[in-house]
């Protein structure tokens, strides 16, 4: 282990919802939750009002509107979110070119390398900088955690949050954590966290002390070695740059659920294909074909196979993803497929990532994303139709006609811009108000109002220098 705490885990606190917030002065200060609004949306986030509630990700939108009726309840603008991502990310790049980026809103960077931390006093002030810097770029707050290692430094940053900063010294690792509950450590979820208690086991320092052969007869040989190693603050594991993860991806979301298999196994063909049609575009070859399945209930796996060798050939690709296909139960329904080639050799085009972010070790990162399904009356529910009928009704993702989602943007002709506050029965209503502007008012139109347009989103911070910060539209500065 370093001796010094250079290993930097940052965290946007409750991003979509503080994005949200930002964008609209009225939902300053209220319950907000960002998710899918549809009749099986999850929320993807929760604004820290709204978990007063005891609202949380992942938890279907049903629930959340019973428990926090009055919050606001909107769907994701994923392409708002990416330019703060980018913005973020960018600004982390200015610490260290050794930065992992976890999803949109988290990353590890490791200080080391780049000399931005030399000891204590020095990673500290580093953080402290870069959370001044984020406030100041994207107008959101973020939760820095500063550790010896990985793992630690994203314990930090979980208790530092919201907006704070949290820096464990090195030395201390062991003593720090060994209060903890045994479901602060990573792969702890709530059945090995069960079962670890009925042998009397609770906290992280009880793991440590009943002795790695003791917890792998619990646990079974590789998840209890690794339980082990963590509760003695044992995390080798390197800070890796997002370009070292070689990969290409493609995926589909649809509109309903596909229950025929046999259209489940055309889709995985024709993904297939993009996905090499994409690969060689960027003139390169991969070994480990992917296939990512998010089933009808949101449950997502990932199934991966490893080539004897480098492959940019349609057919191995399709048969690959074919043969992970057959060992996939997929009776619920399908509401999406993705199909990716990773350990690509010599892959520098960042550019040809999809949404999934497919890791090298074949495993896809999740972001929890709920799909922007429509929202109110008018939208299609996925029915328990036969398979047969299914796999013809079933559309693939269009955009549906003047279909007024709560939280997206809109222009109007004389009041200018604003937002969906909600919609039905042949009525939008549009709150009027601008990230700089007061609590605007609300209005409602018909919604086939020839004055009403959908708008792209307005940057948080006027005149931020990162890039990214650009009105849509307008060129690319230097
Ligand atoms: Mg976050």
């Amino acid at each position: 282990m370093r001796p010094v705490p250079s290993i930097l885990h940052l965290d946007m606190d409750a991003f979509f919802a503080s994005a949200e917030q930002a964008a609209k002065p009225s939902l300053r200060g209220k319950a907000v939750v960002v998710g899918g609004l549809g009749p099986r949306g999850v929320v993807a986030t929760a604004s820290y009002e709204a978990r007063r509630f005891g609202v949380h990700s992942a938890m279907p939108m049903a629930q959340a509107r019973r428990l926090a009726p009055n919050a606001a309840y909107l769907v994701p603008r994923f392409g708002l979110y990416r330019d703060i991502s980018e913005q973020v990310m960018g600004l982390l790049r200015e610490l260290s070119p050794l930065v992992e980026p976890l999803s949109l809103d988290e990353a590890f960077v490791d200080l080391e390398t780049a000399g931005a931390a030399w000891d204590e006093a020095s990673a500290r002030e580093t953080g402290r900088r870069l959370r001044e810097r984020i406030r100041e770029v994207t107008g959101l707050t973020g939760s820095v955690g500063l550790a010896s290692c990985k793992m630690l430094a994203k314990i930090a940053s979980e208790q530092a949050k919201p907006d704070g900063l949290v820096l464990i010294p090195a030395g201390m690792e062991r003593e720090l954590i060994a209060p903890m509950p045994v479901r602060t450590l990573p792969g702890v979820g709530p059945a090995t966290a069960d079962h670890l208690r009925r042998a009397g086991i609770v906290t992280v320092g009880e793991i440590a002390e009943a002795g790695e052969d003791e917890v792998v007869r619990l646990l079974g040989k590789a998840h209890g070695i690794a339980l082990h190693a963590m509760a003695l603050a044992h995390d080798e594991r390197p800070v890796v740059a997002e370009r070292d993860t070689k990969s290409v991806s493609v995926e589909d979301t649809f509109d309903v659920d596909i229950h025929d298999r046999v259209r489940v196994r055309l889709e995985v063909g024709r993904l297939a294909e993009r996905c090499v049609q994409r690969l060689r575009a960027a003139d390169r070859s991969g070994r480990t074909v992917v296939l990512k399945i998010r089933r009808y209930d949101f449950s997502t796996l990932t199934r991966s196979e490893t080539l004897r060798g480098p492959t940019d050939d349609p057919s191995v690709v399709r048969e690959a993803a074919a043969r992970l296909l057959d060992g996939v139960d997929t009776t619920g329904g399908v509401r999406l497929l993705g199909v990716g080639v990773s350990g690509l050799a010599d892959f520098t085009q960042e550019d040809l990532f999809a949404q999934a972010h497919v890791h090298p070790d074949g495993v896809v990162e999740e972001e929890l994303t709920a799909e922007p399904a429509g929202s109110g009356p008018g939208e299609e529910v996925a029915s328990g139709a036969g398979a047969g009928e299914e796999a013809e009704a079933a559309p693939r993702a269009e955009p549906a006609e003047r279909i007024w989602a709560a939280g997206k943007d809109v222009r109007h002709t004389e009041f200018g811009p604003g937002w969906v506050q909600g919609s039905g029965l042949g009525r939008v209503t549009v709150r009027f108000e601008t990230p700089d502007s007061a609590p605007g008012r609300v209005r409602t139109f018909r919604t086939d109002d020839p004055d009403l347009d959908p708008a792209e989103p307005l940057p948080l911070v006027t005149g931020g220098e990162v890039a990214g910060t650009e009105v849509p539209g307008a060129p690319t500065g230097p």
